[in-house]
């Protein structure tokens, strides 16, 4: 069992598909704080984060967010 707080393969870039047009765009995240909104490139609406998810890449994203990713509970 080698899963802890030292897992230090964070994964920078996510893909973030729009729920509302299927835009896919491959975007890095920022690894201090939790992003909340996002304009999709393709039709422009604004996503915020599902219920419960912290960020948009959490939300929508191929990968979450890194403090997520670090076993963190980001933003609390
Ligand atoms: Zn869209």
């Amino acid at each position: 069992m080698h899963f802890g707080k030292n897992m230090s393969k964070i994964e920078p870039k996510s893909v973030l598909i729009c729920p509302e047009c299927g835009h896919k765009e491959l975007e890095t995240m920022p690894t201090e704080a939790c992003q909340w909104f996002y304009d999709c490139k393709g039709c422009g609406v604004l996503l915020k984060p599902k219920q419960g998810d912290c960020c948009v890449y959490c939300s929508y994203g191929s990968v979450p967010c890194p403090p997520i990713q670090e076993g963190k509970n980001c933003g609390a």
